[in-house]
């Protein structure tokens, strides 16, 4: 690198785990590295991604969103809407991801080049969180973006950190620390009187999640129609540090984001009802608007609709615990018998496996890591 090269060190928060856990790990590793942290929020987030990455902001200093750094003016003309009437009314898919480009890459690049303009910057390094106990990959990537500037680094990789290292980052930052329903939720390991540990009852647990449930229902903005189960593995995601729909979902992303399970959208449609009808909106939208005919969310002759009916959704469900049985199955068996370790795996954290995809059938470090 030549001595008059000026060096933008950036890492992309996706919302996801492990670009979390690597903003907090280069906070704490390498506090000499000045580190723009960023999120592009493509107005179609999840809400406990917002919140999640507003925590981060507090525990890494500044979190910037190239969005609004490069369309200060006029955003809503780059949002989801105008970029579908763009696209002439088609849905993004797998085989079209414009989402990806037009809402994540392109401000990136945008934002990358005009810092580059103002304050002199040469080189760009951006850190991604590949763990080591995964494949190499770059991400997903334009050809816009110049690799004779820009270098990946993966320090999780090199440092040899792996999926349960992630997990104990996130746990040791404790970002929810101060959620209420954390601090419902954690006061049940605590025998109140003496201030001694203990282990609630399982019908202790329910009994909490059915007082938090009550709550939830009762907050005008929020048409959530949770269940306790469901509301106990959200609570339990963000008691170890995750956010909260690493309880029901095994992404971050667009709450349509056509990389989800069947299982999630109807998770989706539970806990968010507003974005589900958002979601089936959209398609009916594209329905109108292209005579030729449509894709759907979850491909051809597929809309979201058909997910509802009752016999439908217990199809799915039966399916994905099914698929979950057996993969847990296929998991005792590979552990080794002498240490007979009990290790509680939920299915949000194996999705990919379940459904034998890799990488979510192509999702990618931009939308997901
Ligand atoms: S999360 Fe999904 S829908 Fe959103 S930009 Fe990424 S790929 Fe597209």
């Amino acid at each position: 690198m030549d001595d008059k090269d000026k060096t933008l060190h950036v890492l992309g928060l996706s919302g996801g785990k492990d670009s979390a856990a690597l903003a907090m790990y280069m906070r704490d590793n390498y506090p000499d590295l000045d580190i723009q942290y960023y999120f592009t929020d493509t107005g179609k987030e999840l809400p406990e991604v917002i919140d999640f990455v507003n925590k981060l902001a507090g525990y890494v200093g500044k979190v910037v969103d190239p969005y609004e750094e490069v369309y200060t003016s006029n955003r809503e003309k780059k949002d989801f809407d105008y970029q579908l009437r763009k696209h002439k009314n088609y849905l993004p898919s797998p085989q079209a991801r414009w989402c990806t480009i037009q809402m994540k890459l392109v401000p990136f690049e945008k934002w990358i080049n005009l810092k580059m303009e103002k304050e002199g910057y040469t080189k760009v390094i951006s850190y991604v969180g590949i763990r080591a106990d995964e494949p190499s990959r770059e991400g997903f990537l334009t050809n816009t973006i110049n690799s004779e500037y820009l270098t990946i680094k993966m320090p999780f990789r090199e440092d040899g950190l792996n999926r349960e290292d992630v997990f104990n980052i996130l746990k040791k930052a404790d970002c929810f620390a101060d959620d209420e329903e954390v601090v419902s939720y954690r006061q049940l390991f605590v025998n109140q009187k003496t201030g001694e540990p203990k282990d609630p009852t399982d019908i202790e647990i329910e009994e909490l999640m059915a007082v938090l449930v009550k709550q939830r229902n009762e907050d005008n903005d929020n048409q959530s129609n949770v269940s306790t189960e469901l509301l106990r593995k959200i609570v339990e995601a963000k008691d170890s540090g995750k956010p909260g729909y690493y309880g029901w979902r095994s992404r971050s992303g667009c709450t349509f984001c056509f990389y989800q399970q069947k299982i999630e959208w109807l998770r989706l449609k539970e806990i968010y009802p507003d974005a589900f009808e958002e979601a089936k909106n959209y398609e009916k939208t594209v329905e109108e608007a292209r005579a030729d005919g449509t894709f759907y969310w979850l491909g051809k002759g597929t809309p979201l609709s058909s997910l509802e009916s009752p016999e439908r959704k217990a199809q799915i469900e039966q399916n994905h615990l099914k698929k979950f049985e057996r993969f847990q199955k296929k998991l005792d068996r590979k552990r080794p018998n002498l240490l007979q370790i009990k290790v509680k795996v939920i299915d949000t954290d194996v999705m990919d496996d379940i459904y034998d995809e890799v990488e979510g059938g192509g999702a990618c470090v931009t939308c997901y890591k």
